[in-house]
């Protein structure tokens, strides 16, 4: 029998092990997953040449040799269009990329060397990295399964402000004349459900996140399929629950009720079961500026929604989720993007602002015993900090081109280290200029603390 030395068997017992990771990246819609997932394989194929990764010792150390794409093994994901964001940035003058509007895939081969390298000296591994990006409006689905079609309907009664009942006024209209006890009329319902997925969308597109179900804004590519065929009745709130359920199984109540139970059983249960449950890591995204920049009511609504969505990763023994099956992530990132919207001496009040908009969620996550980092990033930086001085008094800018390609100094405005409150808004708005992409000077795209970012996503799978 082969005498091994310590250091080899140890080398031989990791070498054997599957090297694999599956990360994945969420947030809301704009949150800023394409970019992030865009310049983090940006950052990797440049890694030990021109990227900047400090914060990353693998890359520090001069141990991150580089990364290359290989065939993902789920044919059935899409893959991420990743050389259409990158041919985007490089358009001249350059572009965002287009969004992602559904789950995609790409798998990254990593290839590294071990920070204690062996007897031979010069061994390198490798760390196959599945990459996956799926909008966080999904998440928001997870609440609906502790629901029944009329508990959700009460629910979503109640979330219908002013400003929202406005955005919903021809849903609300055509779904007036319609009762329980109606003869469902297929045309009729598609109608109305059509009319409760276009407010859905209005309210996003003026804000608003905490809008369910999720499907209604991203369907993928379930777009037009009767699942999406239900909405909430409104105004059940007087009527014997008993009653309800012993209407006739044509009726209009029974029909939505049918449909609500099966995007239930078929829609939402099955992402969780064959894609959520399988990550290892995740990263959230939240635009934290961008609902600054909204104003209160849209501000209150991204903290409702972000509650919601982190229930998904809430782990303690009696959350809904660990009743469904045994989840697996065991690392957690939340990140607010597009940091470089504001001066670098902003950032820190950024973080606190998204660890203040998270309290609760990142309460139950540590009650969870679920590690997680917050941090403030920006994938793609787009400004460049400067400083002005005037009367001799020295002052922090941002440097930037803006979407119509004017030139501007400017100095955005302070972020509020913890909640805002009514006198804060009183006192000030926020008028976070949006900018264009800047050109691509080398190979690697410029970031801020995407280094930080990687190395507690990936970094001790680098060791
Ligand atoms: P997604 O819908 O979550 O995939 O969001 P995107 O990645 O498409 O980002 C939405 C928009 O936010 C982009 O089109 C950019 O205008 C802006 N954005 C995203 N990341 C950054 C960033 O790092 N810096 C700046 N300045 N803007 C960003």
């Amino acid at each position: 029998m082969p005498t091994f030395f310590p250091r080899e068997l140890q080398n031989l017992v990791e070498r054997g092990r599957d090297r694999q990771l599956r990360l994945a990246v969420t947030g809301l819609s704009r949150a800023g997953k394409t970019a992030f997932l865009t310049s983090l394989v940006n950052q990797l194929r440049h890694a030990g040449l021109e990227a900047r990764l400090d914060l990353l010792p693998a890359a520090r150390e001069g141990r991150l040799l580089g990364a290359q794409r290989v065939d993902q093994p789920d044919l059935s994901v899409p893959r991420f269009p990743f050389d259409q964001a990158m041919a985007a940035l490089d358009a001249k003058p350059p572009t965002w990329p287009n969004p992602t509007r559904g789950i995609s895939e790409l798998r990254l081969s990593i290839r590294y060397r071990p920070k204690r390298s062996s007897l031979l000296g010069s061994e390198t591994r490798r760390l196959s990295l599945d990459l996956f990006d799926y909008p966080g409006e999904w998440l928001l689905d997870l609440p609906l399964l502790e629901h029944d079609y009329l508990s959700w309907c009460l629910i979503q009664q109640q979330t219908l402000g002013s400003e929202r009942r406005g955005l919903m006024q021809d849903w609300l209209a055509a779904v007036e004349d319609i009762s329980p006890e109606d003869e469902a009329d297929e045309a009729r319902l598609a109608t109305i459900a059509e009319a409760y997925a276009q407010g859905l969308r209005a309210a996003r597109e003026a804000g608003f996140s905490d809008l369910q179900p999720g499907r209604f804004l991203l369907p993928g590519d379930l777009e037009g399929a009767p699942v999406l065929q239900f909405f909430p009745l409104p105004g059940l709130d007087g009527m014997d629950p008993k009653q309800l359920a012993a209407l006739p199984k044509r009726s209009v109540y029974q029909t939505l009720a049918r449909r609500f139970a099966h995007y239930q059983r078929h829609i939402v249960k099955p992402f969780y079961r064959e894609h959520f449950r399988r990550f290892d890591r995740q990263i959230v995204l939240v635009d934290v500026l961008g609902a600054l920049n909204a104003g209160p009511e849209r501000f209150a609504d991204l903290s409702r929604a972000l509650s919601a969505l982190m229930k998904s990763f809430d782990y303690g023994k009696r959350s809904l989720l660990s009743r469904l099956f045994a989840p697996r992530i065991d690392r957690l990132a939340i990140a607010a993007t597009k940091a470089d919207h504001v001066t670098p001496e902003q950032h820190a009040n950024l973080t606190t602002l998204l660890e203040a908009l998270l309290a609760e969620p990142l309460k139950d996550l540590r009650f969870a015993n679920v590690p997680v980092k917050a941090l403030s990033l920006a994938s793609i930086r787009a400004t460049e900090a400067r400083e002005l001085t005037r009367q001799g008094q020295t002052q922090p800018v941002l440097k930037g081109t803006t979407l119509e390609g004017e030139d501007t100094l400017i100095f955005p405005g302070e972020v509020p280290p913890r909640l805002p409150d009514d006198a804060f808004w009183a006192r000030q708005g926020f008028d976070f200029t949006a900018f264009r992409p800047l050109p691509r000077a080398s190979g690697a795209l410029p970031h801020i603390r995407m280094d930080a970012a990687l190395d507690w996503l990936i970094g001790d799978k680098l060791r």
